[in-house]
């Protein structure tokens, strides 16, 4: 049966990006060696990191004065990283979700943190609004897209200090102005490629601050200054992660995918709304993210939550079950999930009401 994977990360990725990698790892471009086993510092594979950064640049309109690089250790790494490189006094977080208050605990490791806003008391089911940046920071620190809870900036949003966002979640999937920001970096296994490699696009003049005496393999300039080829990167991660942007290229790029992105969400939205069974838990219809899409059953319909998983795994649809902390389900529609995806869990939705 085909499957619809609404996995929150890692999560589905294009056909032509699973089968092409599938090729690589056999053959490399009719090398007769696989992607797995060359030197990564090939010519061939020189090739794929250059045309990796390029397709970045072109899609996300990134422009001069920023660095590319890819990196290891995933989001999480960056938490860390990210204070050591940036944080000589005091650094400002928004804490929108679990992600950016795992970040706020490893930036307190190294300086004073503001948090100029929570929404934690109330399960983060909105994004808080309203604050003020401190004019003083080193940098302002946000989520551009809060898996868990499913709430996202949709805006790039004005800081009078550099602006740092892990848009782990979101990244690719909408046009953004990257002039707004000093830094935008991520996991790649939402959105980008498999597991394994991490990007950051930082503004070279952000790097000038970096005062702190750190491990090599903690400091950014390693990865600008060796074009992420001080050590050993993850060859294949990043193969895969340039035939999702070759198949977002050809799909028109980010303002086409938006557009998909937007429609896709609007279904679900729109079935949650409509269906008597379901709710959406978030507090404020402008912060719903068109990532990943988090609904639960009215309080009294709850205990069909059961019997609407089992439906909706007869029609193949997979990983809908909502994170721990929030219970129900979570619908993560991200670029490579289909339309047709959509369409068939809203089918379900439609279905299992009409059982009721
Ligand atoms: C998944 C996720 C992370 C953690 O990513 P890892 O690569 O597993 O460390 C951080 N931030 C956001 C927004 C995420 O969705």
């Amino acid at each position: 049966m085909k499957k619809y994977n609404f996995n929150p990360g890692p999560s589905v990725l294009p056909e032509f990006t699973i089968k092409n990698t599938a090729e690589a790892i056999l053959n490399l471009n009719g090398t007769g060696l696989s992607i797995m086993e060359i030197s990564h510092r090939s010519k061939d594979f020189e090739a794929i990191l250059k045309e990796s950064k390029e397709l970045m640049r072109e899609l996300l309109d990134i422009p001069a004065g920023y660095s590319i690089i890819f990196l290891q250790g995933g989001a999480s790494m960056q938490f860390a990283m990210i204070p050591s490189n940036f944080l000589n006094t005091k650094a400002a977080y928004l804490d929108s979700g679990s992600w950016a208050s795992k970040a706020v605990k490893e930036a307190r490791l190294f300086g004073e943190v503001i948090v100029v806003a929570s929404s934690k008391e109330q399960n983060y089911t909105f994004i808080p609004k309203g604050y003020t940046i401190p004019a003083d920071a080193d940098y302002f620190h946000i989520t551009t897209n809060n898996t868990i809870y499913g709430t996202e900036l949709k805006t790039d949003i004005s800081s009078p200090v550099p602006l740092i966002a892990d848009a782990s979640s979101d990244i690719l999937s909408r046009p953004m102005d990257v002039s707004k920001y000093a830094m935008i970096y991520g996991g790649a296994q939402k959105n980008l490629g498999p597991a394994g490699v991490s990007f950051a696009i930082i503004k070279d003049s952000l790097l000038e601050k970096i005062t702190r005496k750190m491990p090599t393999m903690l400091n950014y300039k390693t990865f600008v200054d060796n074009d992420s080829l001080y050590n050993t990167p993850p060859c294949v991660s990043i193969y895969s992660c340039l035939q999702t942007m070759k198949w977002l290229k050809d799909l028109g790029g980010l303002k086409a995918i938006h557009k998909i992105n937007n429609e896709k969400a609007d279904m679900l939205y729109n079935e949650i709304d409509r269906n008597k069974l379901f709710v959406s838990p978030l507090s404020e219809q402008a912060d719903r993210s068109i990532m990943n899409v988090v609904f639960v059953f009215k309080p009294e319909y709850k205990e069909l939550e059961e019997k609407f998983m089992e439906l909706t795994k007869s029609k193949g649809i997979v990983g809908i079950k909502g994170h721990r902390s929030v219970g129900g389900f979570r619908a993560s529609i991200y670029n490579a999930l289909s339309i047709e995806g959509v369409q068939t869990l809203v089918q379900a939705m439609k279905e299992f009401e009409a059982q009721v």
